[in-house]
Order: structure tokens, then C-alpha cells, then sequence
């Protein structure tokens, strides 16, 4: 093996914001924080689940919320809809 080529290739330990610990081989050489994992991602889980890290599903909700596409409670004018 040619030497001063290869990068480090350590165990680094990686933990995810749902408590799952697990170990790994990686040339980061350090440990890795994760936002989801197998044990916790809804492919895995089968369950459903919003994976909103940055908020962007309430962005979504706040920016569209006096849009509905049934017109109607929201809409003042709801009554030219129901004839
Ligand atoms: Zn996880």
C-alpha cells in the first residue's frame, strides 16, 4: 500500500435526534449528528410522519391558509358559491 495516499478510516459513533445510537466506519474521523435514521425514518417505520426540520411545513400552512380549494367558511362571499 502506497503510504501517505490514504485517507483515515476510523469508528465514529453517529447519533440522530431520535436517540438511535449506532456505530460506523467512516474517513470523517469524528463523530456525526443526524437528523433522521433507519429506525426512525417513515420508509422504515412505515408510519406516517413530517420530517419538517426548518419549519417549512407551518411556513406552508401559514402562507396558504386563506386558500381552500372548496371555497367555502373561509370565503365572505360564499354564498354566490352554494347556488
Ligand atoms: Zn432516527
Amino acid at each position: 500500500m502506497q503510504e501517505n495516499i490514504h485517507p483515515q478510516y476510523q469508528d465514529i459513533t453517529v447519533t440522530c435526534s431520535c436517540g438511535h445510537v449506532f456505530q460506523t466506519k467512516s474517513a470523517l474521523c469524528a463523530d456525526l449528528n443526524i437528523e433522521v435514521c433507519n429506525e426512525c425514518h417513515p420508509f422504515y417505520t412505515g408510519k406516517q410522519k413530517i420530517v419538517d426540520t426548518a419549519g417549512r411545513v407551518d411556513k406552508f400552512a401559514k402562507k396558504f391558509a386563506g386558500l381552500s380549494l372548496t371555497k367555502k367558511n373561509k370565503d365572505p362571499e360564499g354564498k354566490e358559491n352554494q347556488e
